[in-house]
């Protein structure tokens, strides 16, 4: 995509009034939204870091989904447009791409960005439409989930958008002591060292030097032969304070915890992180796992999914010497 592709995207505005409309025309998804505003939430802290636990019960559809491949390639995939409910309303949103209301919330205004062909869920050519995204869509915070890493539709190339700050990592990393690990340009990339799940930062105040840090960084992690890429969840948002961007990335290991599937219930803890659960924003669509999960599952549940931050260093390692 060009520089003039992304200044065609929709602008904050744009997805606001899809939103309103879509909002006016779907009685069952404007009735989550105001649902939504009512859920519970608590907040806990794991090391020095703050975490908020939402309890949401609409959730089940994605945390529940099954993501094995002959599942996935069995269900009518739900992000193409074929088998769209005749109500979603859609906005394009660059060549390849269109703009949806996610009827099954967890922020108070959430996107979807799905692209307009069945093609799978890939991060590398799309790092830059991540970052221009951000941009455009002032009031949210970008997301990605990999294929492997908590996308519920693995199979279809898909972007979310959910209203920013309501992570608490978005503002909880400037208190963070953090590592540098490598610059290019104006760009900075920083671990962070006192969060239970390895978290990488990658600062700047110009989109170009972002995309290639970001991108040499995606590229040098550590990818299994089983996998189309290195397993991650990204967050982008834009920082009006300093006119740049502000990326998290959270290298990861398994889909889901080994608690999702354990076998005696009073064990098991149906979570399945994506990049909202790992910028602290942790999604419990059961009562009975709202109520009862500890610290010390939490932290269980982060130390199964993410890569260990020694695993991550390691590959790392070349970034400071070939810039
Ligand atoms: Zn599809």
């Amino acid at each position: 995509m060009t520089s003039e592709a992304f200044s065609s995207l929709p602008s904050q505005a744009d997805a606001d009034r899809l939103f309103e409309e879509q909002l006016a025309v779907w009685p069952e998804t404007r009735q989550r939204y105001e649902e939504l505003a009512h859920i519970r939430t608590h907040d806990i802290r794991l090391e020095k870091t703050d975490f908020r636990l939402q309890f949401n019960p609409a959730r089940i559809r994605s945390t529940g989904a099954k993501v094995d491949e002959h599942s996935i390639a069995r269900r009518p995939c739900f992000l193409c447009s074929s088998n769209r409910p005749a109500k979603q309303l859609a906005l394009p949103c660059g060549p390849g791409f269109e703009l949806l209301v996610n009827p099954f919330p967890i922020f108070p205004r959430h996107y979807t960005i799905v692209a307009r062909r069945h093609m799978p869920q890939r991060i590398a050519p799309y790092v830059e439409l991540l970052l221009a995204l951000a941009e455009r869509l002032t009031h949210c915070t970008v997301f990605y989930n990999g294929p492997a890493s908590g996308a519920s539709a693995p199979d279809h190339l898909h972007f979310q958008a959910g209203t920013k700050g309501l992570m608490p990592v978005e503002e909880g990393w400037k208190h963070s002591e953090n590592q540098l690990l490598a610059t290019r340009g104006t760009a900075s990339l920083l671990l962070l060292n006192d969060r239970p799940c390895t978290t990488l930062v990658v600062r700047c105040s110009q989109r170009d030097d972002a995309c290639t840090l970001l991108s040499d960084t995606i590229a040098r992690l550590p990818l299994s032969p089983s996998d189309g890429e290195p397993r991650l969840n990204l967050l982008a948002r834009s920082e009006p304070a300093d006119g740049g961007l502000t990326v998290f990335l959270f290298p990861r290991t398994r889909h889901r915890p080994t608690c999702y599937t354990a076998p005696e219930e009073e064990h098991r803890i149906l979570v399945s992180p994506g990049a909202a659960d790992m910028g602290g924003l942790l999604i419990l669509p059961r009562e009975e796992d709202y109520l009862k999960l500890t610290l010390a599952d939490a932290e269980r549940i982060f130390a199964d999914v993410s890569l260990p931050r020694q695993a991550c260093l390691d590959s790392l390692s070349g970034l400071l010497s070939h810039p």
